[in-house]
């Protein structure tokens, strides 16, 4: 056998897949061949570094994915709030000035009074209803984002 042919067995020695008799006769021949040595380093090296890519990189994309969702879920947390915080204040403000002005109002009549008190009571209730219900289904089911 010469040089090209053991080239050819290279591969298959740093995988493990020769047979005894190959390994035998491949090891024998690196032992006097120190360009065979030169060639086996590299590969070694080039397959070390392909292992360690093939190992690194689904878990960087993991890691990555998963901070993302960290990252949207706070932001969508984040907003939610701010958007409920918001919608509170003006809610409770606009609706209690709108009551105060209306029932003060002496041209309009009781009935759209009481009407429009009701609306903006029940908007009120039904707008913490929901965001109670936001908030325990969100407790009661925090990876609901990572698996979506
Ligand atoms: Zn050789």
């Amino acid at each position: 056998m010469t040089c090209p042919d053991y080239k050819g067995l290279m591969m298959g020695y740093l995988d493990d897949e020769l047979d005894e008799h190959q390994k035998k006769k491949f090891t024998e021949h690196l032992d006097q061949c120190p360009d065979c040595q030169n060639e086996l380093a590299e590969f070694n090296e080039l397959k070390k570094l392909a292992d360690e890519a093939a190992l690194t990189e689904p878990q960087d994309e993991l890691w990555q994915h998963y901070w993302k969702n960290i990252y949207n879920r706070f932001e969508r947390t984040l907003g939610w709030i701010c958007l409920s915080v918001a919608a509170i204040i003006l809610l409770i403000y606009g609706g209690f000035k709108l009551i105060g002005e209306i029932i003060q109002d002496p041209t309009v009549d009781v009935v759209l009074k009481v009407g429009l008190v009701a609306l903006i009571v029940g908007l009120a209730v039904l707008f913490v209803s929901v965001l109670r219900e936001r908030l325990y289904l969100r407790k009661k089911d925090p990876y609901k984002d990572i698996r979506r």
